[in-house]
């Protein structure tokens, strides 16, 4: 007999209690080896005064586990509570989000039968680093934040899920034609592992032409593999293509934990009627089980629950007159699955056990190469109120001394000084650029950090209010920042 794995389970809030029980009434039925121990997180703890929505004992649990299957929770508003999924992301460095979306079809109306996609979103990089800062009363800043060993775990991710389930292609979205550093970062990241995997097709698309590919003829895709901003849009856009985001669940997988999860909310509204679809949290259960070895387990779980939709038992929420048969409480729908253990599908596509489903390899340990980095310039961000750039220049030009040259001044990305055009609209955030006096136009030559810090002392000497600074390198004799527009 397989030994039993233990679990940290995690009711939730709202409608969370009632889709686990029934889950987990499932998973009893039909054979899963599970040991699972429970812990409160979400809106009690927060409001017990744990800004982070998860208590000490649940860390213990969780640190003994590795995984954790959680019901949704709900966040109060206000108040300063952080996001527990967050927390839990990066304590567990849960590095990639993976939501498998595939239509149901006839059981479950959609325009799109034959979809079967999965979106592999990278979780702990990108915008959702959450560093954001008002710079002037005009402008606010979030850095994007990008790293090459974070391209390079979701991105091998992406491959070898894509190898251990049978898929044949990985498509990679980003906006690389506008963000060439961080989203070119990604891309070609996504080109150099890629070059491992030469039994996967693999193609890459600019988010946006690739979104609206996606939502016309999502059959034509596979895996797709982006960056956290746009997995978190594009997964929404597919799992509501299958017709209806109650049905699927998702992962979110780390090296040191993972966490399975359904895509919806606690949905209070509808709290504590019996009457809400278990169906998200059950996949996300499958999943759980494939991560933990127990594929036969798996399989006649979705069997069976495939079993019931096309028999029609459907809960409220994709309840039709026109194809239903009966509408069923959530008790009522897990108890159709549990019936159908055993069973295979006749017109739904049954699961397919396959061979090397489990958990993927842990990730690489990541080798840093050796890298010549040059400083060769500043970018010096400062406040200032005025209407005419060339005001601005001419006195930063004087400031920029002997050793230093003013190149240029923008002003949200464009070129404002010298030789701005008098259309373009300018707020109080202006970007200053200096690099070495010595050099010819398109040319870069070292410069001192002790210049910099000496030119920012001249600048604030004369009332120039500097709100933050860049420093400009090159990486190996390469140039790794971007131009302004006009520059
Ligand atoms: P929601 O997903 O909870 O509900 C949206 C709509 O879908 C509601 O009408 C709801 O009744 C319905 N619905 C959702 N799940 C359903 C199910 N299983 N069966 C039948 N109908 C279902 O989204 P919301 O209302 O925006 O959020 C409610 C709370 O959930 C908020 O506090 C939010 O912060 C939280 N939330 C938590 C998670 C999570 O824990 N992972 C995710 C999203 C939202």
């Amino acid at each position: 007999m397989q030994p039993k794995a233990r679990i940290t389970v995690a009711a939730g809030d709202g409608i969370g209690p009632e889709i686990m029980t029934q889950t987990l009434r499932i998973l009893d039925a039909a054979g899963a080896a599970l040991e699972p121990e429970f812990i409160h997180v979400g809106e009690q703890v927060y409001r017990a005064g744990h800004a982070s929505g998860i208590g000490p004992e649940a860390w213990e649990s969780l640190q003994r586990t590795r995984v954790l299957l959680k019901a949704p929770i709900t966040t109060p508003l206000g108040g300063g509570y952080k996001s527990l999924n967050v927390t839990l992301r990066k304590t567990l460095g849960l590095y990639a989000n993976v939501r498998p979306c595939r239509s149901l079809y006839p059981a479950v109306a959609t325009r799109h039968p034959d979809l079967d996609v999965v979106i592999i979103r990278e979780n702990e990089e990108d915008l959702y680093a959450g560093i954001e800062h008002q710079q002037t009363p005009d402008v606010v800043q979030c850095l994007k934040l990008v790293s090459r060993p974070g391209c390079e775990k979701i991105v091998r991710y992406a491959f070898e899920y894509a190898r251990r389930h049978g898929r044949k292609r990985v498509t990679c979205m980003t906006k690389d034609n506008i963000m060439k550093l961080t989203d070119g970062l990604f891309h070609r990241v996504f080109m150099e592992i890629g070059q491992h995997y030469p039994d996967i097709e693999q193609d890459h698309q600019i988010i946006d032409i690739g979104t609206a590919r996606l939502a016309d003829t999502p059959e034509q895709y596979d895996v797709v593999v982006t960056m956290n901003l746009y997995g978190d849009i594009i997964s929404d856009v597919v799992a509501q293509l299958t017709g209806s985001v109650g049905l699927a669940g998702s992962s979110n997988i780390g090296d040191q934990g993972a966490l399975f999860e359904a895509i919806h909310g606690s949905a209070p509204d509808i709290a504590g009627r019996d009457i809400a679809n278990p169906s998200g949290l059950l996949q996300a259960a499958v999943l759980m089980l494939i991560h933990l070895g127990q594929n036969e387990v798996a399989a006649r779980v979705h069997n069976a629950w495939l079993c019931a939709l096309e028999d029609g038992l459907h809960t409220a929420d994709v309840y039709r007159p026109e194809t239903s048969q009966a509408k069923v409480t959530t008790t009522g729908f897990a108890d159709a699955v549990i019936e159908r253990l055993g069973r295979v599908p006749q017109q739904l596509r049954p699961f397919q056990v396959g061979q090397n489903m489990e958990r993927a390899a842990p990730s690489v340990r990541y080798e840093r190469a050796p890298v010549v980095q040059q400083l060769v310039g500043v970018d010096v961000f400062v406040r200032w109120d005025g209407t005419d750039p060339a005001q601005l220049g001419q006195q930063l030009a004087t400031l920029a001394g002997p050793l230093l040259r003013l190149k240029i001044i923008t002003n949200r990305g464009v070129k404002v000084y010298p030789d701005g055009h008098p259309e373009t609209f300018c707020t109080d955030h202006w970007r200053c650029r200096f690099v070495a006096a010595s050099t010819a136009p398109d040319a870069y030559a070292s410069v001192q950090f002790g210049q910099v810090l000496a030119l920012q002392h001249r600048m604030a000497e004369d009332n120039v209010l500097i709100i933050k600074t860049e420093n400009l390198y090159l990486m190996d004799g390469q140039r790794v920042f971007s131009l302004g527009q006009g520059e």
